[in-house]
Order: C-alpha cells, then sequence, then structure tokens
C-alpha cells in the first residue's frame, strides 16, 4: 500500500495512539430493504417520505458518532428510527405470517470484541434491536427466540407491545395477495410456492453499520422476514454471520434480501473474511459477493458496508435498495435505484 493511502487513516490517532476525537474518522450506512422497487409504481409522495424517514434514522445515528458515541449505539439508534416507521419491513409495518402475525427477528454485533446478540420469532417485542442487544449484553447467550426469549425480554424491562401494533393495512394485502397466489399453485408444495413468490413479499428489512471516533465498527439487522412465512421460519437477519457482522480488523455488514441464500453463503462473514485475509478492498470483496456469487445462484438482496478508514460500499443486485450513508469524507447519499437522489 502506497504511503499516502496510509496518512489519512494514521493521522486520526495522536503518537500515544489515544484516538484524536477532532480527525478520526466517523461512517454510517442504513438500509430499508432491497427487492423491485419499480420507479413507475412509486408515487411522488412515497419516495419522498422513504427519502425523509432514512434521512431521519441517518441523521440520528450520525449524530451519536458526532459526539463521540459509540458505533454500537449509533446503529441501534439508527434501526430504532427505522423499527417505528410503517415504510419499513420491521417493527411496525412488518410483513405477515400465514397466520395473519407477526414474527420479528433481530441481531446486532460489536466489531470490537465479536459480542453479538439475536432474536428470533419474537411478537411482542416494540423494538427487536434493543432486545437483540440487551441478549448481547445481559445474557450469556448470542441468539433466543420466541417464548424465551419474550420472557426475557419481560425481565430486562425491555418494552413490549400487542402484536398488533405492528399491523398495518399495506402488508395485510400483501398477504392476501401472496396467499393467493401460492394457492393457485396447485400441487406444487408450499415451500416451492413461497420461493417462486415476487422478491416484493421478501423483503424491506432495515439495518445499520457503523465506525465510531474509537475506531470501533458494529452492525445490527432488524425484520419481519417473509411474507406468508410458516413453521416458524427464520431468515438472515438474526444469523450472525449471514444478516450481521462486524470485526473491528475487516468490516461491517448488514444485509437485506431472500433470506435461505445469505444464510447458505454466509454472506456477512464472507465479505469480511475476504478483506480480512484476501486483503482485497471492501468494495470488491462486497461485489464479489452480491454482484457475482449470490447473482449467480439467484440469491437476490444487497448489503450496506462499512471498513475501519469509514468507506462505505453498498452493492445490491436487485432492482433497487432503500439505503443512505455518510462516509469518512462526509460525502452524504440517500438513494433507492442506482443513482443517488437529488432533491
Ligand atoms: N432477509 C430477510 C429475510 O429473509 C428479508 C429481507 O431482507 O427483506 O428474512
Amino acid at each position: 500500500m502506497k504511503l499516502g493511502l496510509l496518512l489519512p487513516a494514521l493521522a486520526a490517532f495522536s503518537l500515544t495512539g489515544t484516538v484524536n476525537a477532532e480527525t478520526a474518522p466517523i461512517a454510517l450506512a442504513i438500509h430499508g430493504g432491497a427487492g423491485t422497487i419499480n420507479p413507475e409504481k412509486m408515487s411522488d409522495a412515497q419516495r419522498q417520505a422513504v427519502q425523509a424517514k432514512l434521512d431521519e434514522a441517518l441523521s440520528a445515528g450520525y449524530a451519536v458518532l458526532s459526539r463521540d458515541g459509540s458505533a454500537l449505539d449509533a446503529v441501534e439508534t439508527a434501526v430504532r428510527v427505522l423499527e417505528d416507521s410503517p415504510l419499513f419491513n420491521a417493527g411496525v409495518g412488518a410483513v405477515y405470517t400465514w397466520e395473519e402475525t407477526h414474527e420479528l427477528d433481530a441481531s446486532i454485533m460489536d466489531g470490537a470484541t465479536l459480542d453479538a446478540g439475536a432474536v428470533a420469532g419474537v411478537r411482542t417485542v416494540k423494538n427487536p434491536i434493543t432486545l437483540a442487544r440487551a441478549v448481547m449484553t445481559d445474557s450469556p447467550h448470542v441468539m433466543l427466540s420466541g417464548d424465551g426469549a419474550e420472557s426475557f425480554a419481560r425481565e430486562q424491562g425491555v418494552t413490549q407491545v400487542p402484536n398488533s401494533h405492528f399491523d398495518t393495512e399495506r402488508r395485510l394485502k400483501s398477504l392476501k395477495d401472496a396467499k393467493a397466489k401460492i394457492l393457485a399453485q396447485q400441487g406444487v408444495s408450499h415451500q416451492a410456492a413461497v420461493a417462486a413468490l415476487e422478491s416484493e413479499f421478501k423483503m424491506g428489512t432495515v439495518g445499520a453499520v457503523a465506525l465510531d471516533r474509537a475506531g470501533n465498527l458494529a452492525a445490527a439487522t432488524s425484520t419481519g422476514g417473509m411474507t406468508a412465512k410458516r413453521w416458524g421460519r427464520i431468515g438472515d437477519s438474526p444469523v450472525i454471520g449471514a444478516g450481521t457482522y462486524a470485526d473491528n480488523d475487516a468490516c461491517a455488514v448488514s444485509a437485506t434480501g431472500h433470506g435461505e441464500f445469505f444464510i447458505r453463503y454466509n454472506v456477512a462473514a464472507d465479505i469480511c473474511a475476504r478483506v480480512k485475509y484476501q486483503k482485497v478492498s471492501l468494495a470488491s470483496a462486497a461485489d464479489t459477493v452480491i454482484l457475482e456469487r449470490l447473482k449467480a445462484v439467484g440469491g437476490t438482496g444487497g448489503v450496506i458496508t462499512v471498513d475501519p478508514n469509514g468507506r462505505v460500499a453498498m452493492p445490491f443486485n436487485t432492482e433497487g435498495m432503500y439505503r443512505a450513508s455518510i462516509d469518512a469524507d462526509g460525502n452524504k447519499v440517500i438513494a433507492i435505484w442506482q443513482d443517488a437522489l437529488t432533491e
């Protein structure tokens, strides 16, 4: 590596090795899901609403980093804003299961320690990302599921709400459309019929990745999963290594897409491993996994990623991915399709 490339990173540290709060880089990226997002079917009002909410979540997380807060606090803060919005498939606005309920999954990871926490199939937790963080900090475990996770939420005093808190008319209609499509496929197994649904029924997860002034990375992901899911189906979002990964020696990743593929291809950890062991750039590692490996097998989706220098890469192999970021140079992007939005 040329010395010139090293200098900006080194300049962030004083001779004693402590971080210079004035100059150490910070960066944040967030997503609100990837999939078939047809520009013609999206009204200006819808686009502006999504854009405003992404901006709000980005600003909330970035404010944490700007006042020297931790990457963990930043990603949790940003994800909570998106969970509380009906626009995305996490928290309020989560998709419906086959039985017309909501089952939520989330995970968070600390790149400094490789500590992680996750919850799967929770029905009453208002902000699953906060419960995932409590699993990381206040339990001896990494992943809790279902009723046990809800008992833990009660013990921790994490806010609980009726399952109907997550209801939205739009997602109920999607469930009804999905069920009609699945039931129309006579002779096809439920599994195959669900797999054949267009991506609009599978996507909308939210996530965040951050670099703080102390040089620590963190990643967080939260989702309602896949419309019409059954049998306690769990996707990649709460699976450490698949939907979420952070390692200070490599990068932080939060994924969105067809979860079964992201689990099988261990997407988030694979991107970090390529950065760590192959010494390739973050952008190149993320592109190889999303645009080549996953795309070749029909695994639709994308990732947001950040490295220890505050570089951001956000590749996706779908029509669009709701995303926003501010990198170490202060470049701000809010985008849905390939090009950034201008207004
Ligand atoms: N990855 C999520 C899942 O499979 C869905 C999504 O990203 O929208 O549960």
